[in-house]
């Protein structure tokens, strides 16, 4: 699984949900499907959401800190979705990346609209979108966790009645449709 050869599929609504989802999860949390396999994978999800070029996008290395980095972080989510106290180590790790040791300036205007600074790092980047949904409890309070067997993706739910179950109906909702047809197709079967 690589955004080489899929498409990258942006359904959180916000920069850091859709980093969240570069990985589909199991219910423990385990990495079940990786999209980000390398450097060129994360170069394509950078293009997709508008980021462009990061100082540490062609850096092989750069990248098992990221990866650790998006599984903390998705854990200090589901802890705040839950109301749960996040762990130490998982909050140390949020922390660090946003710890401007050098004076950066986070945000920039690029064509005339506005855009994190060029000097950002993915992490960084993303850490900025987390801290914003993390602490606005009017944004919290919608993040859900698409329920699918081996998704675990997490999005916004900004529709009107918050009926939103799903990451998207296309894949995990069809095949929940599709679960309960084929069951009730055997149900059927033996009466
Ligand atoms: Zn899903």
């Amino acid at each position: 699984m690589s955004y080489q050869t899929q498409p990258v599929r942006l359904i959180g609504g916000r920069l850091c949900l859709d980093f969240l989802n570069t990985a589909d999860w199991s219910a423990r949390g385990d990495v079940v499907h990786e999209k980000l396999t390398g450097p060129k994978d994360l170069a394509i999800w950078c293009r997709a959401v508008s980021l462009g070029k990061r100082p540490d996008l062609d850096d092989p290395a750069a990248m098992g800190e990221l990866k650790a980095f998006r599984a903390s972080l998705r854990w200090l989510f589901l802890a705040a979705i839950s109301g749960e106290k996040p762990k130490k180590s998982d909050l140390i790790r949020f922390n660090q990346v946003l710890d401007f040791r050098t004076p950066l300036a986070p945000l920039a205007v690029r064509r005339g609209a506005f855009a994190y600074s060029k000097d950002l790092s993915v992490a960084q980047t993303v850490g900025l979108s987390a801290l914003a949904t993390l602490t606005l409890p009017q944004e919290i309070e919608r993040v859900e966790i698409c329920p699918s067997k081996d998704c675990g993706w997490l999005f916004l739910d900004e529709s009107k009645n918050r009926r939103r179950r799903w990451c998207a109906m296309e894949t995990c909702g069809n095949r929940a449709k599709a679960r309960r047809h084929y069951q009730r197709q055997i149900e059927g079967g033996l009466e």
